[in-house]
């Protein structure tokens, strides 16, 4: 029988976990075709989380867990997942059931009988979510599919079930920063996409502030587009041209016309442009640069504390 394996990241979700168990189990004893086994992973939860997936381990055989040594976000968790996955295909869905685990049959019939290699959800609406987050989130997908080769969709979740070649494809990608939307993109394969309404969480609260999301998405864009880089060259080539133009002014102005150009205003004008200017682009310079040093340490992505096996 083939095997799925279902990936769930977990952080302080107490609340929802025991829900989740019932509506994943009732969705995998209706799919009787396969064999199924739940890797949750523990990303360093505070509360109750670890206790009860010890506690679901001795009673069910077919789930395990991975617990990390601390909080190391949700890429980290999803990450470690995936390596501890052992099936021949691999679903990743959120605790919370926001990615209902009753649409598990229909994706999976998306890779075996459809010629597919993965299918994917995207809700459809962004409903219950303030409408300033919905126009940013809208404006990062139009900037991230300009300015990278990975294909990005917007409103896509990170709730998918892939084949193994795909699975191996993604753990092939060995960067410390971790942009799960851009690396399912950018590996390729044949997707289907599967629209759903929007859901909101059945217990707990989400861990994103639109901060937190702001700066996911800048990093989002590093990780996967180097056009910022650009920036410097394009400003200063337009800077040049426009300075250009400006002298010829002023040449003829002084010379043809004998008028001595004023100019303490427009002087601090120019000099603060380019002040800004300059460090803006030394700033996403610094940025990229962040990123390289980050990944020349070669650190690990996550550290694993325990599994269903014990204690490390
Ligand atoms: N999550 C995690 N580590 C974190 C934050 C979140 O493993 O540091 C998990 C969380 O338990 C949930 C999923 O990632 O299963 C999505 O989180 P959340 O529901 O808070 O995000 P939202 O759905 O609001 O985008
Ligand atoms: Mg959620």
């Amino acid at each position: 029988m083939p095997k799925i394996s279902i990936v769930v990241p977990c952080y302080n979700e107490q609340a929802a976990l025991p829900l989740f168990y019932q509506e994943i189990t009732r969705v995998a004893g209706e799919m009787d075709y396969a064999e199924f086994e739940f890797v949750f992973i523990d990303d360093g939860s505070k509360d109750d989380t670890l206790p009860m997936l010890r506690r679901l381990a001795v009673k069910d055989k077919r789930v395990r867990f991975v617990s990390l040594s601390r909080n190391f976000g949700k890429e980290a968790g999803m990450l470690a997942g995936l390596e501890a996955a052992t099936g021949d295909f691999v679903a990743t869905m959120d605790a919370d059931l926001q990615d209902p685990p009753a649409l598990l049959p229909a994706l999976y019939k998306a890779v075996t009988e459809e010629g597919y290699d993965c299918a994917a959800t995207r809700r459809t609406t962004r409903e219950g979510e303030p409408p300033v987050r919905s126009f940013f989130a809208h404006m990062f997908y139009k900037l991230i599919n300009r300015i990278s080769d990975a294909d990005i969709v917007d409103g896509a979740r990170d709730y998918r079930l892939m084949r193994r070649a795909m699975v191996d494809a993604i753990l092939s990608m060995r960067e410390y920063n971790r942009f799960s939307k851009g690396i399912f993109g950018w590996v390729g394969f044949k997707t289907k996409w599967v629209p759903f309404v929007n859901v909101e969480r059945v217990a707990g609260e989400t861990k994103w502030s639109f901060w937190k999301l702001f700066l996911y998405s800048l990093e989002g864009i590093i990780a996967f587009s180097t056009a910022p880089l650009a920036l410097a060259s394009v400003l200063g080539v337009l800077i040049c041209l426009i300075a250009f133009v400006f002298v010829v002014v002023v040449l003829v102005k002084t010379l043809a016309l004998g008028d001595p150009v004023g100019g303490w205003p427009s002087m601090m004008c120019v000099v603060l442009f380019l002040g800004g200017a300059q460090l803006l682009c030394i700033g996403i310079s610094g940025q990229y640069l962040a990123k390289t040093y980050l990944e020349a340490k070669r650190r690990p992505v996550y550290l694993v504390r325990e599994t269903e096996e014990g204690v490390r």
